[in-house]
């Protein structure tokens, strides 16, 4: 064994070679170091425990393919691509929203080369960062001012800082919302140094329920909407308009954490009514605010818009500064926005918009594509079928609803090897491969699978079995 440790080459010797090695020649040089420790620590190990026992196994020859396949492996970055086959369009754990082709390039000229991002070139004087998007917001929206901070956690933050700060805020009992990520209205609430005002019940609040609750105290109405859950059964809810008459009776504003913010009219693709930002605008909200990366499909982002009595403040709110978007987020945003403009485009050039109106058929055929690619390229060692199934739009946007969608299932062929297990195998490879099992399959939904992905996930299953 002392033989065999002698054997081993030396931590200069392999660096050596690693870096005379293109693919691995830009790596900072400590991390090869380490990662080169770390290989030749795994084969004391394995000498130790006899898996290695014959000098030739310690030949260079022997070595370098395992040594490329480590280090290919273990210098990925650690934040890279996945394949999301799951069907959760705002898959929040995913990334949520891609970008539009504009959007991306957009963000490369903005982070590659200097801007007009605080510099008005009209006046060749300082300009704001804001300029660039709040004229599209407002003609989109209908409202009369905008401004976009970091994300709408921020936003309902800043808005109710602003406006309400040691005073009152009406909220209904059924709307005290928890979304992921530990956002709680009435945590945020407390933050802002507003109080909380609760009315109705967890199920039912009504009009008089608002009335008797509001006092000298009082700063405004939120009304929030319930991104993730229903309450179904023996419900009632005040609908905006009758808040804005609640409200106007004693001047007061009705502000709305609307949560995705949908631009879109997503009745004619068979989707159920969700209120958009311009009816929230044009039912007489105060002050609207919602995310710029759920159904929107734009940048990590929360967008404020509304009255600018109200908007005006909030800008000049020192906390403002501190939630900030940076230039990536505006230039993506802007290319975004844009695109609304004409919301056929926007169907069209917006992954979230295209994926969450694709049609039954074109899934259908999405799936008989990848079906068939498969099949060719992972042969006899697998089942591969179709099946009927459901996608999710996610990011709390129409919980509960099934957008029908066809499966591609895939099962080994094989004792040895499970459908979790693969599951947990595909995890491991790049890019690594997110899916589901139903019906003991492993599945593959291609309504988040781009077509342009069809060859690698079918190159990453092929390495997982
Ligand atoms: C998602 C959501 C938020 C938080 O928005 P982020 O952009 O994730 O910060 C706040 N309120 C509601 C109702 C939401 O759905």
């Amino acid at each position: 064994m002392s033989k065999l440790f002698r054997l081993l080459p030396s931590v200069d010797m392999v660096l050596q070679r690693a870096t005379g090695q293109e693919r691995f020649a830009h790596l900072p040089r400590p991390l090869l170091k380490d990662l080169i420790n770390l290989f030749l620590d795994h084969l004391r190990e394995d000498i130790r425990s006899g898996r290695i026992s014959k000098p030739e196994d310690l030949q260079w020859s022997a070595l370098e393919s395992c040594l490329n396949a480590f280090l290919q492996r273990t210098s990925r970055p650690h934040f890279r691509r996945v394949l999301n086959a799951t069907g959760v369009v705002v898959h929040t754990n995913l990334g949520r929203s891609l970008l539009a082709r504009q959007a991306v390039e957009a963000v490369k000229d903005a982070c590659a080369h200097y801007s007009n991002l605080e510099f008005s070139l009209a006046t060749g004087l300082r300009g704001t960062r804001y300029s660039h998007v709040e004229e599209l917001l407002c003609r989109l929206t209908g409202a009369e001012a905008s401004l976009v901070v970091n994300n709408n956690a921020a936003a309902v933050l800043l808005m109710l800082d602003t406006l309400a700060k040691g005073r009152e805020v009406v909220v209904s009992r059924g709307q005290l919302v928890e979304i992921g990520g530990s956002f709680r209205i009435p945590e945020v609430m407390a933050k802002s140094g507003a109080v909380l005002r609760e009315v109705g019940a967890t199920n039912r609040v009504h009009i008089h329920d608002y009335e008797r609750a509001i006092g000298p105290d009082t700063a405004g109405l939120l009304k929030v909407h319930t991104s993730n859950f229903r309450i179904i059964g023996f419900h009632k809810e005040v609908s905006l308009p009758e808040m804005v008459a609640i409200a106007e009776k004693h001047r007061l504003p009705v502000l709305e954490d609307l949560g995705s913010g949908n631009l879109f009219d997503f009745t004619p693709y068979g989707l159920e009514h969700e209120p958009t930002v311009q009816e929230a605008i044009a039912a007489g909200a105060a002050v609207v605010t919602f995310s710029g990366d759920k159904v929107l499909g734009g940048p990590q982002a929360g967008i404020i818009v509304g009255r600018k009595s109200f908007i005006d403040p909030i800008k000049q709110n020192p906390m403002n500064r501190a939630l900030r978007i940076d230039k990536m987020t505006l230039a993506a945003l802007e290319a975004t926005l844009r695109l609304y403009l004409d919301p056929e485009l926007a169907r069209r050039e917006i992954p979230t918009l295209r994926m969450i109106t694709a049609s039954s058929e074109e899934l259908r055929r999405k799936a008989g594509r990848l079906a068939r690619l498969l099949r060719r390229k992972l042969g006899s060692g697998i089942d591969v079928a179709q099946f009927p199934g459901a996608s999710r739009v996610g990011g709390g946007a129409y919980p509960e609803r099934d957008l029908p969608t066809t499966l591609v299932g895939v099962r080994p062929r094989r004792d040895d090897l499970t459908v979790d297990e693969l599951k947990v195998r595909l995890l491991q490879i790049d890019p690594p491969l997110i899916g589901r099992i139903e019906q003991d399959y492993f599945c593959l939904d291609p309504r988040t699978l781009d077509d342009a992905e069809h060859g690698a996930a079918a190159r990453v299953l092929g390495q997982a079995l």
